[in-house]
C-alpha cells in the first residue's frame, strides 16, 4: 500500500475512486488489464489519502445535488479501509452536504457504515449494490479468494432491507465452464428476491478478457481448473466478449424471475435508478 494526493477526486460522471488496486483477488477482474495503465502492482493499493477533503471542498462548491458513486473501478471496503476510513469519511461529507450515494463492494465491511447510510437515504436516497457471482461457497472462495463469500454479502443485503436501505446486485460475471449453469443463477436469484433488491445488473452470461487480466485468469484456471484453459484458447481465441453457451437460456431464465419477483433487470432502467437523485432533498433545501 502506498499513499498519494491526489489533484481531484470527482469524475465527471459524479464518481469517485478512493483506492486504485484491489486486494480481494478475484480471478477475472478487468481492472487488471493493462489498458488502465496502473504504474504500480495491482495488490499494493495506491490511497488517495486526501480524498476526504477533496471530495468536501468539491460537493460544497456544487450547485446541484445528485447520486456519488463509488466502487465501479476499485472497491471501497478493502481490507485497508477497516483502519484508513477513507470511504467512511466520505460518506459523512455526502451526508453532511445532501447528496446521495450509491456505492458497489463485495465486503460485508459496509456493514460497518450501515448507520451512515441508512441517514443518506432518509436524506435523499442512498443504494448499496453488491456483486454475487458464485452461489456455491466452496467455489467462490477459489474465484474470490480474499473477501467475504456470497453467503455473507446476501446477509449483508438482508441487514440493508432491514434499515429500508434500496440494494441492487451486480451478477457479473458468469465464468464458462465454472459457474455458467442454470443451478447457479437459480441460487443467486433466490438470495436476491429474498432480500427483495430493486434491481440486478447482468449483461449477458459470460465475461470479458483483454491483456492483463486474460494471462491472470488464465493462470488461475491452471492451478484451480485442470484443462480448462486450453478450452478457453480453443473456443474463444483472444476475444474481448467471452459469451457463455447458456447465455440465450440462463438469461431469459434471469429476466422471467425478475419479472415474477419485481426486480428491475433491463440495465438502462437499473442505471437510471441507480443515478436519479429525488428531489425530496431539494424540495426540503427550498423551504
Ligand atoms: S473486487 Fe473488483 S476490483 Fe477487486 S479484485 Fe474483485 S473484480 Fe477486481
Amino acid at each position: 500500500m502506498h499513499f498519494v494526493e491526489a489533484k481531484g477526486i470527482l469524475s465527471a460522471a459524479n464518481g469517485i475512486n478512493i483506492y486504485r488496486g484491489c486486494t480481494h483477488g478475484c480471478i477475472y477482474c478487468d481492472s487488471r488489464s493493462s489498458c488502465y495503465n496502473m504504474d504500480h502492482a495491482f495488490e499494493d493499493i495506491e490511497v488517495k489519502i486526501n480524498a476526504p477533503q477533496l471530495l468536501d471542498k468539491k460537493l460544497a462548491s456544487k450547485r446541484k445535488k445528485c447520486m456519488i458513486g463509488t466502487g465501479s473501478m476499485c472497491d471501497p471496503y478493502l481490507p485497508a479501509e477497516k483502519e484508513l476510513k477513507l470511504t467512511q469519511q466520505c460518506l459523512d461529507i455526502i451526508e453532511k452536504h445532501g447528496f446521495g450515494a450509491a456505492v458497489l463492494t463485495k465486503s460485508d465491511l459496509i456493514l460497518r457504515d450501515i448507520d451512515i447510510l441508512a441517514s443518506i437515504n432518509e436524506q435523499s436516497k442512498a443504494v448499496v449494490q453488491i456483486t454475487m457471482t458464485t452461489f456455491d461457497e466452496e467455489l467462490c472462495r477459489i474465484v474470490e479468494p480474499n473477501v467475504c463469500t456470497t453467503k455473507r454479502r446476501f446477509e449483508a443485503l438482508m441487514e440493508m432491507k432491514k434499515r429500508n436501505i434500496p440494494t441492487v446486485v451486480w451478477l457479473s460475471p458468469f465464468l464458462p465452464y465454472i459457474n455458467d449453469n442454470e443451478e447457479n443463477l437459480a441460487g443467486l436469484l433466490e438470495y436476491c428476491a429474498e432480500a427483495e433488491v430493486k434491481g440486478v445488473v447482468c449483461f449477458g452470461i459470460g465475461l470479458t478478457l483483454r491483456n492483463g487480466n486474460r494471462e491472470y485468469y488464465y493462470s488461475a484456471l491452471d492451478k484451480h481448473f485442470h484443462g480448462l484453459s486450453d478450452i478457453y484458447r480453443r473456443e474463444y481465441g483472444n476475444s474481448y466478449e467471452i459469451v457463455s453457451r447458456n447465455n440465450k437460456k440462463l438469461m431469459s431464465i434471469l429476466n422471467e424471475f425478475c419479472d415474477k419477483h419485481n426486480m428491475i433487470s433491463d440495465i438502462n432502467k437499473c442505471f437510471s435508478y441507480l443515478n436519479d437523485y429525488p428531489d425530496k432533498y431539494e424540495q426540503l433545501s427550498f423551504f
